[in-house]
């Protein structure tokens, strides 16, 4: 093992003289920012002998920075990094000040809310199912954000989005209909090939679209009020004769729709959509025609709603909160948070990281956009463990766990943790040259 100039070793723990092992949980903050500063960044844990006698450059040297603090326990949690003497050094330096100078207690607290919908979490165990029978399987979900975690695990599989497509589905392969469904014309068409395709449909789309199928046969006009290019719309649409359904976005929409009988018009809601939203567009279609006939509440979807107040709640207890998921989602997570009165930042994992967006924060929120692979939370929150003693929290749990792989397990299991005793000394104790 060597490091080149321009180089730098990041563990994610090293043998330290005085203080024995420490463990750099914050690695990849570091690292974050060293590739920021334009250095190859390498992680790789320092082994004994201790110091880690290894990481030379081509002249025989190099630099270990060691960054540390002592928890109750006595054990050392930190940050380090191995570098060519000179300018990485020196970058490296600049580094760990901006993480020591956020190294503080603080509580994090992690959004109570699934970043999957129970339809897609439902969806995807299907697809899982399917997948590891080996044979080709195909997703119809036109939806990216639900298709994607629903296709995330399986090599042979993949999503499709139009109907076009279905055409060049592999012979063989096994078509699964995704969370949000698709149009009985769809389904015609599969059947036409002489494929019987796998339903993960979500019962609440399911409910949704029988609600469109029943007023459609009583002969009412159809307002849909949902939005174009949501996964979940074609499928509704799909489930009367054309015209008979009208997609309705907004209020002024609702206030200029014509149909052909303004005494038979029933509304649906487009599962998936903020229901406070989707209900004052209904109201203003309610006020054009005078009566309306509403869907059965009970087939409301109110996965967006849950979302919406979790991440109100984590914006009223957090002063700045860190959105991890795809970027279209987490951006949209990221403005709801910020209106609800917090800072938040997307990060696509803890590199993305900025020492300035947790300096002076005493509790920083961390939760996953729609959509988002399980897991990015947990590691975000590994990660910021690193940084000073603290209490994982969650939204909705009790307190438990006072060392960061209790935290973890906290995170995972569903329950929350409590206060650890602040650590001895956030200093930075040793640069030590010449590893
Ligand atoms: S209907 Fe609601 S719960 Fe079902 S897949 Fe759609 S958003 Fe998720």
């Amino acid at each position: 093992m060597s490091v080149a100039r321009g180089d730098v070793l990041v563990p994610a723990w090293v043998d330290h003289p005085e203080r024995g092992r420490v463990a750099c949980p914050a690695a990849r903050l570091l690292g974050g920012s060293l590739l920021r500063n334009g250095l190859a960044v390498r992680y790789q844990d320092l082994a004994p002998p201790s110091p880690p006698s290894p990481a030379m450059d081509a002249d025989g040297r190099a630099v270990l920075q060691v960054l540390s603090y002592l928890g109750r326990d006595g054990a050392a949690t930190g940050l380090a990094a191995v570098s060519a003497p000179g300018p990485a050094a020196a970058a490296v330096t600049a580094a760990l000040e901006r993480w020591a100078a956020v190294m503080r207690t603080r509580r994090l607290v992690v959004g109570g809310v699934e970043p999957l919908c129970a339809g897609v979490r439902r969806a995807r165990a299907v697809v899982d199912a399917v997948a590891e029978s080996g044979r080709p399987t195909v997703v119809l979900a036109p939806d990216p954000v639900a298709a994607g975690p629903v296709i995330g695990r399986g090599s042979a599989v993949r999503g499709t989005e139009s109907a076009a497509e279905l055409e060049h589905i592999l012979d063989g392969a096994v078509v699964v209909v995704g969370p949000a469904g698709v149009a009985p014309a769809l389904r015609a068409r599969i059947a036409a090939q002489g494929r019987t395709p796998v339903d993960a449909v979500c019962p609440l789309a399911l409910a949704a679209q029988a609600e469109v199928r029943r007023f459609a046969q009583q002969g009412e006009t159809v307002v849909l009020v949902g939005r174009n290019g949501h996964g979940a719309v074609p499928a509704l649409l799909g489930q009367a004769a054309a015209g008979s359904v009208r997609l309705v976005e907004d209020l002024a929409q609702a206030r200029q729709l014509e149909v052909a009988d303004p005494g038979r018009v029933a509304v649906v809601l487009q599962p998936g959509l903020p229901l406070g939203e989707a209900e004052s567009v209904a109201e203003a279609v309610r006020k054009r025609f005078g009566h309306v006939l509403p869907q059965h509440p009970s087939t409301y979807c109110h996965a967006a709603d849950d979302r919406l107040r979790a991440l109100t709640q984590l914006a009223r207890a957090c002063a700045v909160v860190l959105v991890t998921g795809p970027a279209a989602s987490a951006r949209e997570t990221v403005r709801v948070i910020e209106q609800a009165g917090a800072a938040a930042y997307a990060v696509l994992g803890p590199e993305g990281v900025r020492p300035g967006w947790l300096k002076g924060r005493a509790s920083v929120g961390v939760t996953a956009a729609a959509g988002a692979e399980p897991g990015l939370v947990q590691a975000l929150v590994r990660t910021l463990s690193g940084l000073g003693p603290c209490a994982v929290e969650l939204q909705e749990g009790a307190t438990v766990a006072s060392t960061t792989s209790d935290a973890m397990s906290a995170v995972a299991g569903g329950t929350a943790a409590v206060e650890q005793d602040p650590g001895r000394a956030l200093v930075p104790v040793r640069t030590q040259p010449g590893a």
